[in-house]
């Protein structure tokens, strides 16, 4: 088991240590319900620091209104102890009142990235991931954090975040880790009925059929049309579809230089983001 910690003055005086040590310290931030894929971001830290913190959060700031704050799946005990295995140092498991105590009142908002893809979609939520990011890497004070691909406009914003705020810190992506059939795993995945479970890895064979079509100038939007029609017969509501630069996140027509492909659709009442670099 990692050593767990509640209470912001122990962890930081446990950290604090290990880098008096000279002891490298990578943060793994995660919402916990762990999977594989949480778990390859524990492999990949344990590969680059000598100390491993993961953080257990779920965040109320990210969750709209309508969207699965309540009912998103929590098991502490399950991820400790997969935490344990995958040899992780320290579990830092802050309550609510702790992020967000009486009075709190700061909002870090990252204004350009945040505004296409997901952001239409999920008003506020990206403030609420640079907040609670930034909270985060400030108590634990770690050398390296790193998140994972798989959400991919997070990544960058987190990276934006960390650049104009100068935190010192060095954010890492880490690629998706996915089912055999292309699924890219996701704590939400445990939603999907049977059916939805089966039409779900029609995201990512969409995915690798634009990215895999698109080179240097190719115009993209007969290959979206195609892709959106080809999962609304699967059975998705498509959100959005788009081919946009990797850096900017901006929309593109042509492809010029590095892109990524990335989509939002829900099937049934759950909501499935993924993205592949074209
Ligand atoms: P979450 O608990 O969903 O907030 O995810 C915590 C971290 O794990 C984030 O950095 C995610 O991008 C990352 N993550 C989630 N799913 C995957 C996956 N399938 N492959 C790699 N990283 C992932």
């Amino acid at each position: 088991m990692p050593q767990r910690f509640s209470d912001l003055a122990a962890l930081r005086q446990c950290v604090a240590g290990w880098r008096h040590a000279g002891e490298r310290v990578v943060l793994v931030p995660t919402m916990g319900a762990l999977h594989t894929g949480h778990l390859a971001l524990v492999a990949e830290a344990r590969k680059i620091g000598r100390r491993t913190v993961a953080s257990i959060f779920v965040n109320p700031t990210q969750f709209g209104p309508s969207e699965d704050f309540s009912r998103y799946p929590r098991d502490l005990e399950a991820d400790l102890a997969l935490l344990g295995q995958a040899g992780t140092d320290a579990a830092w498991t802050p309550d609510v009142a702790t992020m967000y105590p009486p009075g709190f009142a700061t909002r870090i908002e990252v204004a350009g990235l945040s505004e296409g893809l997901c952001g239409p979609f999920r008003p506020g939520h990206f403030a609420g991931v640079a907040t609670v990011v930034t909270k985060l890497l400030n108590q634990v004070r770690p050398d390296v954090a790193l998140f994972g691909e798989k959400d991919f406009q997070q990544l960058r914003v987190i990276q934006q975040a960390v650049a104009d705020l100068d935190l010192a810190v060095e954010i890492r992506g880490v690629p998706t880790v996915r089912e055999e059939d292309g699924l890219a795993l996701s704590s939400r995945n445990r939603y999907l009925s049977p059916e939805e479970r089966a039409a779900a890895p029609k995201l990512h064979a969409v995915l690798s059929d634009i990215a895999s079509a698109s080179r240097n100038g190719t115009a993209v939007a007969g290959r979206i049309a195609a892709g959106k029609a080809a999962l609304e017969a699967a059975g998705f509501r498509v959100q959005y579809l788009a081919v946009c630069d990797a850096r900017t996140l901006a929309p593109v027509e042509r492809v010029d230089g590095p892109a990524r492909v990335l989509v939002a659709a829900f099937l049934g009442r759950t909501r499935l983001i993924d993205n592949l670099a074209v």
